[in-house]
C-alpha cells in the first residue's frame, strides 16, 4: 500500500489536461449552492432511481435536502458518491463520510460563500492543477487567462442533413468542408462526434448509392439503420478528411444510447460489436486525421487498445459516462499500459458541467491510475520513477501535444 500511497500523492504534483467538459453550458461554471452539486446528472440518476421521480422542484434548499438526505445511505457504496465526498473534502475541508442532517448546512454555507468569490472558477481548477480544459466554443468565457480553456465544437451538427436538403453531393460536400474550415478558423481544436445506438461507420460509400438514398429520404421514405448509416458515413469521410487538413481532432464517443424512462431520457450502455472494427477502418482510411476514442463500456477495451497499437493516428482517452467507474477505469488503464506506448493515450477527462465536479472526477481517476501503476511496479514492469514519468504523459503531455492550446 505504501507504493500506492507514494504514487497517488505524487500524482497531485502533476499538471492535468481535461480533454472533454461541458463547463460554461447555459452560462454555468460553478455551483451556487449544494443543489447544483447534488443535481449533477451522474449523482442525480442514482437518487432518482431510489425515488422513482425527479428530485428537483423544491423551491428552497431546506426542502430539497429534506427530500434527498434520506437517500444517501443507499448510495454510500457507489463510485459517484466517492467522487462527491472526495470533491467536498478537497474544496471545502469536509471531514464526514457522507452528507447527513448534522453536516450538510456547513457544507452548503461553504459552497455559497465560495460562489461569491470572483475568482472561484480558477481557484477550483487550480486545486487539481487543471491547466487546460476543452470547453464547447459556444460556451467559451470572455476572459481566458493562460489560454486555460480550449474550444471544441459539436461535429454532429456539421454533418446533420436537413430533411429537404437536395441530393446534390457536390453541394453537400462543399458545405461540410466549408463548415469544418470555418470552425478551425474560429479556433476549434476538436469535433465531438457521439455515435448512438445503431450509428456506425460504413466504409466505401458509393456516391450514386448515397445520392439515391438522399432522394428517397427527401421523398419521405423512412430509411433503415444501415441506409441512414450509409449517408452519415459518406458525410463522415468528408468531415474527417477536412478535419485532418485543418488540424482538428475528431473525438469519437461510443457505447451509450438514450433510453426514455418515466424519470428522464437517461443513457445506458449499448454496445455494437461491429462498431470498433469499422472505427478502425475509418481511422485507417484517414491517416492524416487524429482520432480520440472515448468508450462508455469496458467490453471493447482490449479491442480498442489493439487498434490504438497499430494505428498511429488513433488515441484513446479516459472513460465515458457509465464507463467512469473503478472496475472499468482500471481495466482501461491496465489494457492501455500493457499494450500502448505511453504517448498514445490520455488518462482523464471530466465531462463535468461545473468546475467542482471536474475535481470530484479527477479524484477517482487518480485513485484508479495510482492503483494500476503501483500494481504494475509491484509486478516488475517498471520502477516507481518510471510510473511517474508515464503518469505525466497520460495526464498532461499527451493531450497537450494532441490538442495544443
Ligand atoms: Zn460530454
Amino acid at each position: 500500500m505504501a507504493r500506492y500511497e507514494n504514487i497517488r500523492q505524487a500524482l497531485d504534483d502533476l499538471p492535468v489536461f481535461d480533454v472533454h467538459s461541458h463547463l460554461g453550458a447555459k452560462g454555468k461554471w460553478c455551483a451556487r449552492d449544494i443543489r447544483d452539486l447534488i443535481g449533477y446528472h451522474w449523482l442525480k440518476i442514482e437518487l432518482e432511481r431510489l425515488t422513482g421521480g425527479k428530485i428537483e422542484g423544491a423551491s428552497d434548499v431546506q426542502s430539497f435536502m429534506a427530500r434527498v438526505l434520506p437517500l444517501f445511505p443507499a448510495i454510500r457504496n457507489t463510485s459517484t458518491h466517492y467522487c462527491f465526498v472526495g470533491m467536498l473534502k478537497a474544496l471545502y475541508g469536509f471531514e464526514g463520510a457522507t452528507l447527513t442532517a448534522e453536516n450538510w448546512e456547513g457544507v452548503n454555507e461553504a459552497i455559497e460563500s465560495a460562489a461569491r468569490r470572483a475568482d472561484q472558477r480558477a481557484k477550483v481548477l487550480d486545486t487539481g492543477k487543471i491547466r487546460k480544459v476543452l470547453v464547447a466554443r459556444r460556451d467559451m468565457p470572455e476572459s481566458n487567462p493562460g489560454d486555460r480553456f480550449v474550444p471544441y465544437d459539436y461535429g454532429e451538427k456539421t454533418i446533420s442533413l436537413e430533411a429537404d436538403e437536395p441530393g446534390d453531393l457536390d453541394r453537400i460536400e462543399k458545405r461540410i468542408r466549408a463548415k469544418v474550415a470555418e470552425l478551425a478558423d474560429a479556433g476549434s481544436k476538436a469535433l465531438h462526434m457521439a455515435f448512438m445506438r445503431t450509428e456506425r461507420y460504413l466504409p466505401d460509400s458509393a456516391p450514386d448509392t448515397v445520392s439515391a438514398l438522399l432522394d428517397r429520404k427527401r421523398g419521405g421514405a423512412s430509411l433503415s439503420a444501415d441506409e441512414a448509416n450509409r449517408i452519415h458515413s459518406w458525410c463522415l469521410d468528408i468531415l474527417t478528411d477536412e478535419a485532418g487538413k485543418r488540424g482538428v481532432v475528431v473525438q469519437v464517443f461510443h457505447g451509450m444510447a438514450r433510453y426514455a424512462s418515466p424519470v428522464s431520457a437517461n443513457g445506458a450502455l449499448d454496445v455494437d460489436p461491429g462498431f470498433m472494427r469499422n472505427m478502425a477502418i475509418l481511422a485507417g482510411g484517414h491517416p492524416g486525421t487524429t482520432f480520440d476514442l472515448f468508450l462508455a463500456t469496458r467490453q471493447p477495451s482490449h479491442e480498442s487498445a489493439s487498434f490504438g497499437r497499430i494505428l498511429p493516428n488513433l488515441c484513446l482517452s479516459g472513460a465515458w459516462w457509465h464507463g467512469f467507474t473503478p472496475a472499468t477505469l482500471k481495466m482501461f488503464y491496465r489494457d492501455r499500459l500493457e499494450m500502448l506506448p505511453n504517448t498514445a493515450w490520455t488518462a482523464f477527462y471530466s465531462d463535468g458541467y461545473t468546475v467542482e465536479w471536474v475535481i470530484g472526477k479527477l479524484h477517482l481517476a487518480k485513485h484508479c491510475l495510482a492503483l494500476v501503476l503501483a500494481e504494475m511496479v509491484s509486478e516488475g514492469f517498471y520502477s516507481e520513477d518510471d510510473a511517474l514519468r508515464i503518469a505525466r504523459n497520460l495526464l498532461w503531455e499527451n493531450p497537450l501535444r494532441t490538442y495544443g492550446g
